[in-house]
């Protein structure tokens, strides 16, 4: 267990849940101003929603909630666990989210490529690159908040 005021898994979860809370106001703001679509805003909510319970930076212990909440697929991330020290790389603000979607598409690939072995041949459609660009932003924000409470709560004395 972190000790005070180290933030746990679940206050993690709250502070990311709050911030969605903003920018999903936002960006209803900016679908009322036709600025986005209603597409990219789900699409934006949707990746925000997968990063904040599936992707965590926390990925890197574990015995993190993030870890576990994989349920019976959580062993696909212990090599990740593995090869990360604690808050070391996967805690940087661009190369921490960067390797977890790099690491699960590698994952999902290989998957495909059996797949493919097997004569099962999934042709997947790209959206429209507004669209993957939301989901990239959604799947981005929620390491901001994880990795800046984190350093704040390690400034205020905490240890890690
Ligand atoms: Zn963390």
């Amino acid at each position: 267990m972190d000790s005070w005021p180290v933030p746990s898994g679940r206050v993690h979860l709250r502070i990311d849940a709050g911030c969605l809370v903003c920018w999903g106001g936002f960006g209803f703001y900016l679908l009322a101003r036709g600025e986005i679509s209603y597409q990219e805003l789900v699409g934006f909510i949707a990746g925000y929603v997968f990063s904040m319970l599936f992707l965590s930076p926390d990925l890197d212990l574990s015995r993190s909630r993030a870890f576990r909440r994989w349920g019976i697929l959580r062993w696909l991330w212990i090599p990740y666990a593995s090869l990360f020290r604690h808050r070391g790389l996967s805690h940087r603000l661009l190369l921490g989210p960067f390797s977890r979607v790099l690491y699960l598409t590698a994952i999902v690939g290989m998957i495909g490529f059996v797949l493919s072995l097997l004569g099962l041949r999934i042709a997947p459609s790209v959206p429209p690159w507004r669209i993957l660009a939301a989901v990239g932003i959604g799947l981005y924000l929620p390491n901001l908040s994880h990795i800046l409470a984190d350093r704040i709560s390690s400034a205020l004395g905490g240890r890690g």
